[in-house]
């Protein structure tokens, strides 16, 4: 059920506070391209700066020197831009369902509800912790560790776990459903924020403390005891990230492939009441035999099962109640929400101010409903047209793509065989899903906020549920129209291109054509890719988890992705902490391979015509400008940090540098040549289509 994003998700601990104000984007004039005169805002250049030196500058260095971060964001850039455009758009959205009053349909009530419990801050200050009362006394009356594992298991309660348990699609039988349980139970964004002493992490971590003591006090606890409790949280916390995998082995297909019997489980992992957790979670048992799971970071399930036995009771119980307060923070009062800003938002994000309310309502409503939501959202912004001219452009890309492999020299003809077949079968999602999800059974209360959250999340849950032992549904999206970002979904080998990222800079019909290669363009050239990239490839064209590969072509096609992890290990975007060449290995395979591709893909579109040079830019130049327009990134240091160590996209300064430096086209473009200080003589580019 591996699912990859083109960009950044929502960093899910800062998630909601992550967006804020702006104006629409500007409607453009007929025929007229959004930026520039054709696509490219060249007032952004820094033509100081050599090409072959620092791309990223000389594409966006007089932008990079004077933009600013606005103080209710971490970062400020093209998606940035584009993610404020849409929150603007689907608030104007929300503000008519208000102004409509009565006069709604059952799913723009649903809307409107969700949202007006929102942003009802006065009811919410009103009620203080009442709404709260039973879930914080249920977990006050735990007793044994059976109940801990039941109350880890709750989707009411939506506190923390060690052990998560999610439902997709199996691996190795895309035409079912199955049970995952992976590791969890952490605060803080990774393992890596327990154990490395770079400054930043060591402040982070002492604040992290200070913060779970807070939040406690605001539950209720006295001062000492809360500091003492805080202690033994952070304490166990600490230890549970000492069992955990790291990230760069959690990608991994293989290693985290471990299907088993319920009761296989029950004797590998013994310390955990197993059976409690898994009947709390709801999971069926199947018409016959015995549920199977497949559990993810093998090795680490003994120690945290056994950590979790030797644990007490009262720990659990102030862990899940810190948990549960810090985790619904927002629906509660000011004071707990201010408190959760201060950690999640200024230390470890960098963040100045939070986002106003309403604005992380557009969140609210999106997260729980997207579809709904994006169902209002493109029948106002998504042309109809534009599906049209984005299919016809992925069509060019699988094209290349399906030539690149024929002709890759290093291919033996059994993988190029089914390499071929792999192309042949994408399936391609774009704009919104053809069958909208259906919330009717989702009760929203406006005057319940609480309620909402709690609701919305055994409405998901059941979602999942009920469709193991069902065929999988294909037709099912895994972002919601309103989105911008795309993915690429190995199980079923799709593509996704939500109707958000199909907008400039990265697509633009007015724009000349290179740039929307260059910036689109890529973008499905990057998805596609995922199908090949260092994980994706072990997935045959059915989408099943299977060596495909003989092993001379794995070897050769592994030697050539470890040269691209060196390369990324040496670049530090802070001070003390390099990019992780593992980690990242995946998006840095298909950012170089997609732009590679689109080039390509951009010169089979000309079919021999020689494209005309625009202020002095050749047709191969543009298309190297718009990659790295749509790279336009500043972010807080602190984002930086977070992301360094928890996001398998290398940060944007590297997805364009470290991309073209491989690619012989932007040589020659660019006139890069020796002593440039990208070049990298023709032998140590790496090379895959
Ligand atoms: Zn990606």
């Amino acid at each position: 059920m591996r699912r990859i994003g083109f960009a950044v998700l929502g960093l899910s601990l800062a998630g909601f506070s992550l967006w804020g104000s702006a104006a629409d984007g500007q409607v453009p004039a007929a025929n007229k391209a959004v930026l520039g005169a054709w696509g490219v805002d060249l007032s952004g250049m820094d033509r100081n700066v050599k090409p072959g030196d620092d791309f990223f500058r000389y594409v966006n260095g007089a932008w990079f020197d004077t933009a600013e971060i606005p103080p209710d964001r971490t970062t400020t850039g093209s998606f940035v831009q584009l993610d404020i455009q849409s929150e603007t758009r689907v608030r104007s959205i929300l503000s008519e369902l208000e102004a409509r009053g009565a006069n709604l349909s059952a799913e723009e009530r649903q809307v409107r509800d969700l949202y007006a419990s929102y942003v009802d801050t006065d009811r919410v200050e009103r009620l203080g912790l009442e709404p709260a009362r039973r879930d914080l006394a249920a977990i006050a009356g735990l007793r044994t560790h059976e109940d801990v594992a039941r109350a880890m298991a709750s989707p009411e309660l939506g506190t923390e776990s060690i052990f998560d348990v999610r439902i997709g699609v199996d691996d190795k039988n895309p035409d079912a459903y199955a049970v995952f349980v992976r590791q969890s139970g952490l605060g803080l964004p990774d393992r890596d924020y327990y154990r490395l002493d770079e400054k930043g992490i060591v402040a982070a971590r002492e604040k992290y403390r200070t913060y779970i003591a807070e939040m406690l006090r605001l539950g209720g606890v006295p001062d000492q005891a809360a500091t003492a409790k805080a202690e033994a949280i952070f304490k166990l916390e600490t230890e549970i990230a000492e069992i955990h995998w790291s990230r760069a082995d959690r990608r991994d297909a293989d290693k985290t492939y471990n299907p088993m019997r319920a009761s296989e489980l029950a004797q590998f992992a013994p310390d955990f009441p197993w059976a409690a957790h898994l009947r709390e979670s709801g999971i069926p048992n199947p018409s016959a035999g015995e549920r199977q799971v497949i559990i993810s970071e093998k090795s680490a399930f003994p120690g945290l099962a056994s950590l979790f036995a030797r644990t007490p009771v009262d720990l659990w119980r102030d862990y899940l109640t810190f948990h549960y307060l810090s985790g619904h923070a927002a629906y509660l009062p000011k004071r707990f929400d201010d408190a959760r800003f201060e950690f999640y938002g200024k230390v470890l994000g960098g963040q100045r101010e939070q986002l106003a309310r309403d604005k992380r309502g557009v969140r609210f409503v999106g997260g729980m409903m997207g579809e709904n939501v994006g169902r209002l959202y493109v029948a106002r912004y998504f042309p109809a047209d534009a599906k049209a001219k984005a299919q016809d452009l992925v069509r060019n890309l699988l094209d290349v793509y399906r030539q690149r492999i024929q002709t890759a020299d290093w291919m033996s003809p059994e993988t190029r065989r089914q390499a071929l077949e792999k192309v042949g079968t994408f399936s391609v999602k774009i704009g919104y899903p053809d069958n909208w999800r259906d919330y009717s059974a989702l009760r929203v209360d406006p005057a319940d906020l609480l309620g909402n959250q709690a609701r919305g999340s055994r409405f998901e849950w059941n979602r999942r549920l009920v469709r193991l032992d069902q065929p999988v549904d294909r037709s099912e999206w895994g972002m919601s129209p309103q989105t911008v970002n795309a993915y690429y979904n190995s199980s079923l080998n799709e593509i996704v291109f939500p109707a958000g990222i199909l907008q400039p800079p990265f697509f633009d019909p007015n724009a000349d054509p290179a740039v929307n290669y260059g910036g689109i363009g890529a973008v499905i050239g990057h998805e596609i890719s995922h199908g090949f990239d260092d994980q994706g490839s072990k997935y045959d064209a059915e989408g099943v988890l299977r060596n495909w590969w003989t092993e001379a072509d794995r070897r050769n096609f592994d030697g050539r992705t470890t040269a691209l992890v060196d390369q990324f290990a040496g670049y530090t975007p802070v001070p003390g902490l390099s990019v992780n060449g593992r980690l990242t290995l995946g998006e840095n395979i298909a950012d170089l391979a997609g732009l590679t591709v689109s080039h390509a893909a951009y010169h089979l579109s000309l079919k021999g015509a020689q494209p005309p040079v625009l202020d002095g830019f050749t047709g191969d130049q543009r298309i190297f400008l718009g990659y790295a327009q749509v790279w336009r990134f500043k972010a807080r240091e602190e984002t930086l940090r977070q992301r360094v160590l928890s996001d398998p996209h290398s940060p944007p300064e590297f997805r364009i540098n470290g991309a073209v430096r491989n690619v012989d086209a932007w040589y020659d473009a660019m006139g890069v040549a020796p002593g440039d200080k990208l070049y990298l003589a023709p032998s140590s580019r790496v090379r895959l289509w």
